[in-house]
């Protein structure tokens, strides 16, 4: 199969901000001008440290203005019409990336620090870093699970060059694509996209995961992603497979409905699959979306996260998977992260893995 080719054409907004086309053909003409008068945009991001939980905390209180929920005919993701001058100036497009206009992180120079704690106690930092948003299509009203397979694999592209691209920006340490989908969970534009960080630090899920992996290396020899890895293919909660991708509800899962996607072999991030792996990734993916869909009626609030390795540490074991999220434990009913879960960071799941793997995978699709 000749590998799928997607064509970038670099342009600026009216504010300075980059936005870039990623389009399935050659040759588009992507000269239109964005001719909205914009404010420059202001950002004054700073991360602090929090000396008790060993964690950066960023503090960015720019983003209380930004724009909640709009009419469709005013989407801002949507294309430019002549009524509505939106974040995209063209008038069609397939795959668009751009920077953030309200950016949790902005700007170049040092990380915040790699490892281990500053020396100041209240450390505070410039919020370096780039905050991204992706458009997966130019219809409003998509989803991911009903995109062609041909733009699927164009937005793995996408994440795929965007994780190369903000990985080499000053300061990066750790690159992370995800989605938001669902007023449940805060999202603030209906529109089907996504959202890149590039953080000035290791986050604190993949920091405490890296220690729990040179542990377990430590102590027992061996990956310990693979060893997971291994009870699950084929194992009760399991619920897609192929050649190249296994897709299972974790034997910890915390959230009501929580699936795993692992390539089968070893890589530290996106740029590092092969060709094939890619192909094998969409079916697999749209089949666990669709599965989750289909489990309840009714439009599922769903996170969908890329855990890849950070620029410069862990690279070495690190195993890239994506894991898929939702809070929707029954119709109508939502998990929220209460007491336990937001105080203690003890979760407590009121479904089991098991049963809601068999429901998953008796899922007509
Ligand atoms: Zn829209």
């Amino acid at each position: 199969m000749a590998s799928h080719q997607v064509y970038p054409t670099s342009t600026t907004l009216a504010d300075g901000r980059e936005l870039i086309y990623f389009d399935e053909s050659p040759g588009v003409d992507r000269s239109a001008p964005d001719s909205r008068d914009l404010p420059t945009v202001e950002h004054h991001s700073q991360v602090r440290y929090d000396a008790l939980a060993g964690e950066w905390v960023a503090i960015a209180g720019h983003r209380q203005t930004r724009t909640y929920l709009p009419p469709a005919n005013l989407c801002p993701l949507c294309p430019s019409t002549p009524e509505n001058a939106s974040e995209i100036p063209a008038s069609g497009y397939d795959v668009v990336v751009f920077e953030n206009r309200f950016p949790s992180f902005a700007g170049s120079g040092p990380a915040a620090g790699t490892a281990g704690e500053p020396a100041d106690l209240t450390a505070t930092r410039p919020g370096n870093g780039r905050c991204e948003v992706v458009c997966f299509t130019s219809d409003h009203h998509a989803t991911m699970s009903q995109l062609p397979a041909s733009r699927v694999r164009t937005v793995l592209d996408v994440w795929t060059d965007r994780t190369r691209a903000l990985g080499q920006h000053e300061g990066v340490e750790q690159v992370f694509c995800f989605e938001n989908r669902g007023i449940e969970i805060g999202v603030t534009l209906d529109h089907p996209h996504g959202q890149i960080y590039g953080y000035p630090f290791v986050t604190p899920v993949t920091a405490r995961m890296l220690e729990q992996v040179a542990a377990h290396r430590e102590a027992h020899g061996g990956n310990l992603f693979a060893e997971l890895l291994a009870r699950e293919i084929d194992g009760p909660r399991q619920i897609a497979a192929n050649e190249h991708w296994v897709a299972f509800v974790p034997f910890a899962a915390r959230w009501p409905i929580e699936v795993h996607l692992y390539p089968r072999r070893r890589v530290p991030d996106l740029p590092a699959l092969t060709d094939g792996e890619r192909d094998a990734f969409v079916p697999i993916y749209r089949e666990a979306l669709l599965r989750m869909e289909g489990l309840i009626p009714e439009p599922l609030p769903l996170i969908t996260a890329w855990h890849q390795a950070p620029v410069r540490t862990g690279r070495e074991d690190w195993w890239m998977h994506l894991r898929l999220t939702s809070i929707r434990r029954a119709p109508g009913k939502i998990k929220y992260l209460a007491g336990s879960e937001s105080a203690m960071g003890a979760f407590i799941n009121d479904t089991t893995p098991e049963s809601v793997a068999v429901s998953l995978r008796e899922v007509a699709l």
